[in-house]
């Protein structure tokens, strides 16, 4: 039996440990410390974010952001339906109301034209949503500036959940540095991890000295225990933020890896009919954290879920891209604008194995994997020819 191949794993250097071995010898095993500050700063001069906030998670950089924004129960906030259920989920939190809008084909992030349509038609009722939540899925960046420009033109602050797109670019700077206040993850699979954690970042340094003072249980300065809102317990640990030092330092390695990955799928399946892969949009550099494909079954001869169950049979790990948030059961209240297109490469989408840890005889297996479900099919047409 060989070996399993998963979507996307955990990729350590050689310089993770070290740090958590300064963490351990100096005895900062706690939700303060100074990899946190220097994990802040450090990943401030990546991404050329003004100011940095380090979490505990993705989901707690989006609900802080919610949070500081001022969402409230009885708002909207617009948001991406292509998209991880996190992206959404803090806004139940905040008891607003998620209304989703769809992707366009070339960068399956939301449609500009889309949202300019749906500010517009909220404007004319007269109740504007409270945010805009853009995603930059699968390590490439929307199509920031007129979505910035209609939310500026409308007054609605820009959240940008840019979890899965660290390393990426948009015109040559970082997606997530763009709106009122951006957010990265470290979850295990992201294109760095520290395990878990996530970060928020903004260039005004009160809003994100704000998320920090929210994150740590909202503790008024006072020598007893002073509280006059409601916190969080959100810090990341600096055992963790040591990692993130870590991994920061080959986080340019890791897009080439995964950059590398999509190359060498792209050259052995791009032929096949029927296979499309996700476009990568002129304005900018994707990381190719998932590489993603479609499928369209006439042509190939085999449907997204026959090739993903081709792929697990042989211990290979591939997902459907994701399903649409606004036709999940937990969101079917809320409204759309659009869906057509997501709903589309969720039905066609397939996303392979990623990892920037992959070898080649990997991505030989993947290829071949997919290469027999079409070889099959081709067989049986000739056999009923
Ligand atoms: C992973 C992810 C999140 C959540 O990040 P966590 O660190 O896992 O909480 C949010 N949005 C998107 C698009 C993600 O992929």
């Amino acid at each position: 039996m060989s070996n399993p191949i998963l979507l996307s794993t955990p990729h350590m250097s050689d310089r993770e440990l070290e740090f958590v071995k300064q963490a351990f010898d100096t005895n900062w095993i706690a939700p303060v410390g100074p990899h946190i500050d220097a994990f802040e700063q450090e990943f401030c001069q990546v991404t050329g974010a003004g100011h940095a906030a380090a979490v505990s998670s993705g989901t707690a950089a989006i609900h802080l952001a919610l949070r500081l924004i001022g969402v409230e129960r009885g708002d909207e906030v617009f948001c991406s339906t292509l998209t991880f259920a996190a992206t959404a989920n803090p806004i139940v939190y905040q008891g607003a109301k998620p209304v989703f809008i769809d992707s366009d084909r070339t960068s399956w992030n939301m449609n500009p034209d889309l949202l300019r349509e749906a500010l517009e038609q909220r404007d004319r009722l007269g109740k504007l949503p409270k945010a805009v939540v853009l995603v930059h899925l699968y390590g490439q960046s929307a199509d920031i500036e007129p979505i910035l420009e209609t939310c500026n033109q409308y007054g609605v602050p820009l959240i940008e959940d840019a979890a899965e797109a660290l390393g990426a670019t948009y015109k040559g700077r970082s997606p997530g540095t763009f709106g009122k206040i951006g957010i990265y993850s470290f979850n295990g699979n992201k294109i760095i991890t520290t395990s878990g954690g996530g970060m928020l970042v903004s260039n005004e340094p009160e809003l994100v000295a704000k998320a920090r003072f929210l994150a740590t249980q909202a503790r008024d300065p006072a020598p007893h225990y002073q509280h006059s809102e409601i916190g969080y317990n959100y810090r990341l640990s600096n055992v963790l933020a040591g990692i993130g030092r870590g991994q920061l330092r080959v986080l340019n390695e890791r897009v080439a890896a995964r950059r590398r990955n999509f190359e060498i799928y792209a050259s052995a399946l791009g032929n096949l009919p029927g296979i499309e892969f996700m476009p990568e949009a002129e304005f900018g550099c994707a990381t190719r954290w998932l590489t993603c494909l479609t499928i369209d079954p006439e042509a190939f001869g085999a449907d997204r879920e026959q090739v993903r169950l081709a792929l697990a049979a042989q211990q290979i790990e591939s997902r459907p891209v994701w399903k649409p948030l606004h036709i999940q059961p937990v969101f079917a209240e809320c409204e759309c604008f659009g869906g057509a297109v997501a709903e589309d490469l969720f039905a066609h989408g397939l996303c392979l194995p990623s990892g920037s840890n992959l070898t080649d005889e990997d991505l030989d297996r993947v290829i071949d994997g997919i290469k027999s479900v079409h070889n099959q099919t081709q067989k049986i047409t000739l056999l009923h020819s």
